[in-house]
């Protein structure tokens, strides 16, 4: 494929229908591919089968139909793609990169720092002499400071070993870490953006080491303000945000064009998802996307009392 064209992707995990937090990064990186002519390609990231139900895949497809986010090409599904992702794996470990873990949950959460992106592990296991039969596996992280350039949030910076600490590539139960698998499927699909949440500001320092280490092209990143309830607590399924309901699928539109601070005009509230996402393709202005981490439901266009809406 040519280098020189932008590929987007969305990645939603199949645990639940979408909400509008993921409609909200869905769109987003639905227009930044557009507005640069490029393809935007789905991803399902499946691989923990204790919390991916195929009948979710087909809902999350129907609600993104239903709100006029057409993908390009067949998505990607994660459980496909288990020898690549093995394969991945063996290359980190030949590099002596990787070592086994067999902390418990307990000790975990009594030995790991609390980190600006969540808790760092000690690194206690780096020593370990044997290989035990029953293990987590870990990438072991070189000192020093990762930095990228967000096109949201600005440069962020943080220390490898203070900040982030050796994370888990392999699971006890054998399933990949979400980090590898990530990092393959970008490289594979092609991606040249990645435009998602602030809750995986994190992820993206440790993605970033890892494609590093494995030889493979660093794509961009983008990191959205998170839709958080007047409360401050994310909009998300383990929350119980509602799902996105498709007979709202314009209203929907409306109030994420509103928290990507695009303001559509007023006249296109209960107007359908083709109108709407049609609008915001001819409009989408990057620039215009607030440069923050979080973003109240309360600072958005009332939903409840919407006269116009359904009115047409
Ligand atoms: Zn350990």
């Amino acid at each position: 494929m040519p280098q020189n064209i932008y590929r987007g992707r969305f990645a939603p995990t199949p645990s639940g229908p979408l909400h509008l937090g993921s409609l909200l990064t869905a769109l987003a990186s639905y227009l930044q591919a557009r507005a640069a002519g490029g393809a935007w390609l789905l991803r399902i990231d499946d691989l923990d089968a204790v919390r991916s139900r195929p009948e979710h895949t087909s809902t999350i497809l129907r609600q993104l139909e239903a709100h006029a986010l057409w993908w390009d090409e067949t998505p990607r599904i994660q459980s496909d793609h288990r020898t690549e992702y093995a394969s991945a794996f063996e290359q980190l470990r030949k590099l002596g990169l990787l070592y086994p873990c067999t902390c418990t949950r307990a000790r975990l959460a009594r030995e790991s720092a609390p980190g600006p992106d969540g808790p760092v592990y000690s690194g206690r296991c780096r020593g370990l002499q044997a290989i035990p039969s029953r293990a987590a596996w870990r990438l072991r992280l070189p000192p020093g400071t990762e930095t990228f350039e967000d096109r949201w949030q600005g440069q962020l910076t943080r220390d490898r070993e203070r900040d982030i600490g050796d994370f888990i590539v392999k699971r006890v139960d054998g399933v990949i870490g979400y980090q590898l698998a990530c990092v393959v499927d970008e490289a594979a699909q092609g991606i040249t953006e990645v435009v998602r949440g602030a809750d995986l500001i994190g992820s993206s320092f440790r993605q970033r080491a890892l494609q590093r280490l494995l030889g493979l092209p660093q794509p961009a990143y983008a990191h959205l303000p998170l839709l958080v309830d007047a409360g401050g607590r994310k909009l998300s399924k383990q929350n119980h945000a509602a799902p996105l309901a498709s007979a709202r699928a314009g209203e929907n539109l409306y109030l994420c064009l509103s928290a990507l601070n695009q303001t559509p005009p007023v006249e296109l509230r209960g107007e359908t998802a083709q109108v709407l996402v049609e609008w915001a393709r001819q409009n989408w202005n990057a620039e215009r996307v607030p440069h923050r981490a979080r973003l109240r439901m309360t600072e958005l266009p009332d939903q409840t009392d919407s006269p116009t809406f359904g009115g047409r």
